[in-house]
């Protein structure tokens, strides 16, 4: 699967986001990047590392981190260091709200260690005094080579913008509906902030933009305006998404439309986790929203039938699921050893029916058998069947079959061969 398939991506400048000798970038017609953010304390540095390790080893290209005090700025470098020590280069970006510009400019170690900052033009301060701690933070952003994201939230939106385009509209002698004036405001809010950054000597190459609202139609007219109004790199998120199906549900209908329209260069999808879920939740559905729309590949994805009054046991059920668990689990290994191996397509189906024909289809697929059939399960490589397994042990050797077949098709002795 080839990246970037729409006929449509809208052009936007490319802003680099480094550390060390990794650069992501985002926008400019570059892959669009899967982001994320921790929910431990930065100050808490120990559950961070482990956390941030987590999310880049799901494949999260950027993890953001929560800068809200002296404890948790001095927690960063700290961060930074033991990731280093790790291996682990993913860049950093540090979520600031209210005291950003003191925390950066108190606690350098914190700005340089950080390869981004998210900057709330709600919250930064009133008048006079919010726009000096705006510029104090760009300064940094120069200072340190960061990039940055303007990023409006309707929870938070400048209140004094709103008001002031709220008299305007009213006075109109046919004014538009308060929502839409809102999201007038977010557009207008992001844009002009972004502007005066540039002004301040940042480049629009070092600025991404957001203005993220919770509900689905909402956030697909806003990024729409947002898109109309210039060049600059966006991200996309459904804020306050939700907890379980429909907080994946409501950032797929929303992000869909937008990336199918050419919208978008980074996302995250902002999932309340469900009690004991593990974080790196929002990284797996942001990787699968990219791959269903066949923007991206991250991981094998296992093509699956519903099971109906045909399938005998849950036999069905636990191998499709234990074959994506398995997939997932291998990737972090395979993603460096076994390249294009995101690509491949696994079938688990759950009888003669289908299972054959959509077997064949996938690179690697197994056929159950339904109730009245003979209790074996042929397997497919590649359009023919190979063999047919039986017993209790059948998962573990699909999984060992699907092994051999990614290292003998993608691993080292398969780039060797084609060299020669
Ligand atoms: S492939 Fe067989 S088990 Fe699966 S939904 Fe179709 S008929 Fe039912």
């Amino acid at each position: 699967m080839s990246e970037n398939t729409l006929e449509f991506r809208r052009k936007t400048h490319a802003v680099k986001v480094a550390w060390g000798g990794r650069v992501v970038t985002i926008g400019g017609m570059n892959p669009i990047v899967v982001q994320s953010m921790t929910n431990t304390s930065t100050a808490d540095v120990e559950s961070s590392v482990a956390q941030v390790l987590a999310l880049a080893r799901a494949g999260s290209e950027l993890v953001r981190l929560t800068v809200n005090t002296p404890d948790a700025a001095r927690g960063v470098a700290r961060i930074r260091e033991a990731l280093d020590r790790s291996g682990c280069d993913v860049p950093l970006v540090g979520d600031f709200h209210y005291n950003g510009h003191k925390l950066l400019a108190d606690h350098p170690e914190c700005a340089a260690a950080l390869s981004k900052y998210r900057i709330n033009p709600g919250n930064v301060g009133k008048g006079e005094k919010g726009m000096e701690n705006f510029a104090s933070m760009i300064e940094c952003a120069k200072k340190y080579g960061a990039a940055v994201r303007i990023g409006v939230n309707w929870g938070s939106l400048d209140q004094a913008l709103l008001a002031r385009m709220m008299d305007e509209n009213n006075a109109l002698s046919d004014p538009l509906p308060p929502d839409a004036v809102l999201r007038a405001a977010l557009v207008e809010s992001a844009v002009q902030s972004a502007d005066m950054a540039v002004k301040l000597g940042l480049p629009a190459d070092r600025i991404v933009l957001s203005a993220k609202v919770s509900e689905v139609q909402g956030l697909i007219s806003v990024y729409r305006m947002l898109a109309r109004r210039g060049s600059y790199a966006l991200h996309l998120g459904l804020t306050e998404a939700g907890i379980g199906s429909k907080g994946i549900v409501a950032s797929t209908a929303a992000l869909a439309v937008l990336l199918q329209e050419g919208i978008g260069d980074t996302i995250r999808v902002s999932l309340t986790p469900s009690p004991g879920a593990p974080r790196t939740e929002e990284v797996v559905v942001a990787q699968e929203i990219l791959q269903c729309m066949g923007l991206r590949s991250f991981t094998p994805m296992v093509t699956s039938c519903p099971g109906c009054g045909r399938t005998t046991s849950d036999l069905f059920q636990r191998l499709a699921a234990g074959t994506q668990d398995y997939l997932r689990s291998r990737m972090p290994e395979w993603r460096v050893s076994c390249p294009g191996v995101e690509n491949m397509t696994v079938a688990v189906m759950g009888c003669v029916v289908n299972g054959p024909g959509e077997s064949r289809q996938a690179d690697i697929g197994i056929s159950l058998p339904g109730s009245g059939e003979s209790p074996v399960a042929p397997v497919y490589v590649r359009g023919e069947k190979v063999c047919a397994l039986k017993g209790d042990d059948m998962q573990a050797r699909f999984h060992a079959m699907i092994e051999e077949f990614v290292q003998t098709t993608y691993g080292a002795s398969s780039r060797g061969q084609s060299d020669n």
